[in-house]
């Protein structure tokens, strides 16, 4: 192999330029040759830039999109002038090269170009083992790859060198019919028509698609010369990068095997080298240092001007290193954040590149539970961890019964022998994941790190029998629907129970990098939390307050269900107001709680929402028990539960309307928020309270109910003696209070859209039932998504934008915030920003998701020239 290798540009580049043009689909890759991520890959792509930093690649032609596309169809281009581009006697690879790497493609082939004559010279120049090693890898990729024998073809040949190339070329005769190609024109042919092909496989379409390919996405290729690995002096290859993959820390990681080719040396276990120094056992640093300090600096390099952490395949002839290949390195979200937020440290990106290189959607991955370490962990099953993080919630084994699940707001564990794009809304609604069948890339895999979801996959140690909708533990115990397990996604272990958890370590790399977030962000993010661990996470997330507390949570709290009851059971104003009198210092306590972990940042709480008989018992024994507790007979117990039922609750006695017929109740709520507030301002920084009033859609609702926490308010300030500000404001949940919002407008101190309920009255469609039939109404395209989960921007967005055009026309101060589920949803963000909300409210997991979002559209907007939202 006398000619030069990687000197392309140099060599033919100017020649090749005049001839290539008449060839469109294909490109010497040189400096300045119009090569392009977009039509030739970004593996293509990034060859040139290597070349443009005058790192030794060898020579490569890329083979665009278009060429691929036309060589899968049976037009295949003229060979003969790529072929003329290598020497006569050069061996090739081709290898895929995606728009975008992480859409994968087929595997590269090595070592096109080796025959029986090639074979011979080999021998002599580089030893028959090392040419025999050459020649058989080749034979059995063309075998498998384009041919497509079944790889077990050659599983009796247990030999290696020599003889077993003799008899790999004897069977793959037996299985063609046919000697072995000997022409590098006809072999690379094949192999470029395979590869173009596969790319169009079911597998590859539906994989590369799961991470976010377009339909349509192209697959170019690249020819490169081979650079063999093996021969005479130090000669291997192996992979290098700088930092960790996991972590993101600098960390020089990867392997390196001698006489090997390829990615051989990670799959080599202990036959391979470490790179650096290592205790463990021998490095490339010792066996040939020189090379070692080139790669460094190669991948330092690297790293400075392609702005990207990248691995660098490399291989070693005779001490000389040639870089085949960078490609970004692979990393977990941790790492991602960890690397994006070094290269702005270190000046190469900026603060905002690094903003906008995360993936807000993949913050998830990062701030999920885990099992806490010294948790006792009943492990009950094991399976493939798929999605990391920990959950635990109830069995469920179809995906309607997760969507039914949600709506009650009960966290479930969906179960499945394997999930399909079916089951998506289902794993939507479910707190983890976890199937009998599949691997890493397995659907339910995919699509739980998408979402951030606890995922196991292929845990086949535990029985699925979904009929009977139940799990059996190899030692026969059995676990039924609506039982409670833990799916640890970055263990593998299924846990019974509910072990203790470690919330999410915000690492410093996460700081700084939402410290920039926050520069660029403009429009507020705030959490919905109902308690003070709720709260406390919010204040974790750094949350600018509380957006929406449910307070009717903290009735169904032992010790206060039997009061509640007894005040739905009072017969008069007088005797709910004596009832309601004993739970007042609960609910003071309650809100004290948030006001105290709050600091000072608003908290927003939100007026008794449910219908009351949702706390009334509705077995026997329940209303038998309440009857104790009442001193009443079971049968009046009875008869009072039947009266409240309502044929619609969702749409009866609930919200405001208890507000106005029952309003002793709002008027406990109101005193507790005023005092509790009173008592965390005497001891911390001064609240003020944001009381918000749910369900309104009548301007009179709001008047009456505005005038009687008025009336409260004077109340306490008079008892107390010191005067305070709250803030009185209306949750815009029907479409009548967004058509009306200049009517309730000038009422009120901040309007809060309520998306979940403004979204099932604008569809007329039931939150809690929806989840039966949603599947069949997103499959047949009657919505483009769940409207629960993704905002509907055409219907309830047009309401939103009405209220809000009309809420601040009437009243130009008016806040204005969204705080039903989509408040965390990215691309609902987009929609409320351009909407022109001051901020919105999502659930505290969800809270650095929405400020990276929210970072990234203003930084977005700015480049694209637009002026802030606020603006
Ligand atoms: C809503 O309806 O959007 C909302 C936030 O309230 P809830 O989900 O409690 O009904
Ligand atoms: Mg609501």
């Amino acid at each position: 192999m006398g000619a030069p290798l990687y000197a392309a540009g140099q060599r033919k580049g100017a020649a090749v330029q005049k001839q290539l043009p008449e060839i469109p689909f294909a490109a010497l890759i040189t400096s300045d040759a119009p090569i392009a991520a977009n039509a030739h890959g970004g593996r293509a792509k990034c060859l040139q830039r290597l070349v443009r930093l005058d790192l030794p690649v060898p020579c490569t032609v890329a083979l665009s999109f278009d060429a691929v596309r036309g060589i899968a169809e049976g037009q295949m281009p003229e060979l003969a002038t790529i072929l003329g581009e290598f020497p006569d006697d050069a061996l090739l690879c081709v290898r895929p090269s995606s728009e975008d790497p992480d859409w994968g493609g087929p595997g590269a082939v090595l070592n096109v170009g080796m025959n029986d004559a090639r074979y011979v010279d080999l021998c002599d120049s580089m030893g028959a083992q090392a040419a025999a090693a050459l020649y058989l890898r080749f034979v059995q990729s063309y075998a498998v790859h384009v041919a497509r024998l079944d790889p077990d073809v050659f599983d009796a040949v247990s030999e290696d060198g020599p003889e077993a190339l003799g008899l790999i070329l004897q069977a793959y005769e037996a299985e063609t019919d046919e000697a072995f190609p000997q022409d590098r024109g006809e072999q690379l042919a094949a192999v470029l028509r395979s590869m173009a092909r596969a790319w169009d496989g079911t597998t590859a379409r539906l994989l590369r698609q799961a991470k976010g390919a377009p339909v349509d996405a192209g697959l170019g290729l690249v020819v490169q010369e081979m650079v063999p690995g093996l021969g005479q002096g130090e000669c291997g290859s192996g992979v290098l990068q700088l930092i960790n993959s996991q972590t993101g820390k600098p960390q020089i990681t990867g392997r390196y095997l001698s006489q090997s080719q390829g990615r051989d040396a990670l799959g080599a276990g202990a036959a391979a080298l470490y790179l650096e120094q290592d205790p463990r056992g021998p490095a490339l640093a010792d066996v040939a240092p020189a090379a070692f300090a080139d790669l460094k600096s190669h991948a330092a390099l690297m790293r400075q001007r392609l702005r990207e952490a990248m691995q660098v395949e490399f291989v070693i002839e005779n001490g000389h290193v040639h870089i085949l290949d960078g490609v970004r390195v692979a990393r977990s979200a941790r790492a991602a954040v960890r690397i994006a937020v070094a290269l702005a440290e270190d000046g190469i990106i900026s603060p905002q590149e690094a903003v906008m290189r995360i993936d807000a959607h993949s913050l998830n991955e990062l701030l999920h539970r885990q099992v806490d370490p010294l948790a006792t962990r009943e492990v009950i099953g094991t399976g493939i961890a798929a999605s990391p993080g920990a959950a635990t919630g109830r069995l469920v084994f179809t995906a309607a019964e997760a969507q039914a699940s949600a709506s009650r707001r009960e966290p479930c564990i969906l179960v499945r022998r394997e999930t399909s794009p079916e089951d998506i809304r289902g794993m939507h609604a479910a707190v983890a994941v976890l199937t009998e069948k599949g691997g890493i890339t397995s659907h339910a895999a995919v699509i739980g790190r998408g979402l951030g979801l606890p995922c196991i996959v292929g845990a086949s140690s535990l029985k699925f029998l979904s009929k009977e909708k139940q799990l059996v533990t190899t030692e026969g115990r059995v676990f039924k629907a609506g039982d409670i397990v833990t799916i640890d996604g970055s263990s593998g272990e299924v846990l019974a129970g509910q072990p203790a958890m470690l919330e999410a370590a915000l690492d410093d790399a996460f700081q700084t990098l939402m410290g920039w977030a926050d520069a660029e962000r403009d429009i507020g993010i705030r959490a919905n939390a109902d308690t003070p661990a709720d709260a406390q996470l919010a204040r974790n997330f750094d949350a600018q307050g509380i957006g929406l507390c449910r307070t009717e949570h903290m009735f169904f709290e032992p010790g206060r269900l039997t009061v509640m009851r007894e005040m739905i059971f009072a017969e008069t104003s007088f005797g709910r107001a004596a009832v309601l009198a004993r739970l007042l210092p609960m609910q003071r306590g309650d809100f004290y709680e948030l006001f105290r972990i709050m600091a000072g940042m608003p908290v927003c709480i939100r007026l008794f929402d449910p219908p009351l008989h949702e706390f009334l018992p509705t077995t026997r024994t329940g209303q038998r028990e309440l009857s104790e507790a009442l001193g009443i007979p079971v049968r009046d117990v009875t008869r009072r539960v039947e009266e409240m039922g309502e044929y619609n609750p969702m749409l009866g006695l609930r919200g405001v309307r208890l507000g106005v017929t029952v309003p002793e109740i709002y008027d406990m709520q109101a005193r507790a928020i005023f005092e509790a507030a009173l008592d965390a301002s005497k001891e911390g920084a001064p609240v003020v309270p944001e009381i918000m009033i749910p369900l309104v859609s009548a301007k009179r609702e709001v008047e009456l109910v505005k005038a009687r926490i008025d009336a409260v308010a004077a109340a306490v300030k008079s008892e107390r003696g010191v005067e305070f500000d709250f803030r009185l404001g209306v949750m815009v949940e029907t479409p009548r209070a967004a058509l009306r919002a200049a009517d309730i407008a000038p009422h009120t101190a901040f309007l809060s859209f309520g998306t979940n309920d403004l979204t099932q009255m604008t569809y007329g469609l039931s939150r809690d039932d929806a989840g039966r039939f949603m599947s069949d109404y997103v499959r047949q395209e009657v919505f483009a998504e769940d409207p629960f989960h993704v905002l509907d921007v055409e219907g309830v967005g047009e309401l939103l934008k009405l209220g809000v055009q009309r809420g601040r026309e009437s009243n130009p101060g008016v806040t204005l915030s969204i705080c039903g589920e989509h408040g965390g949803n990215p691309e609902s963000i987009a929609f409320c920003r351009a909407a022109g909300f001051d901020y919105v409210s999502c659930s505290p997991f969800r809270v650095p998701v929405a400020r990276l979002a929210a970072a990234q559209l203003a930084i977005a907007h700015m480049l694209a020239g637009e002026l802030p939202a606020s603006a």
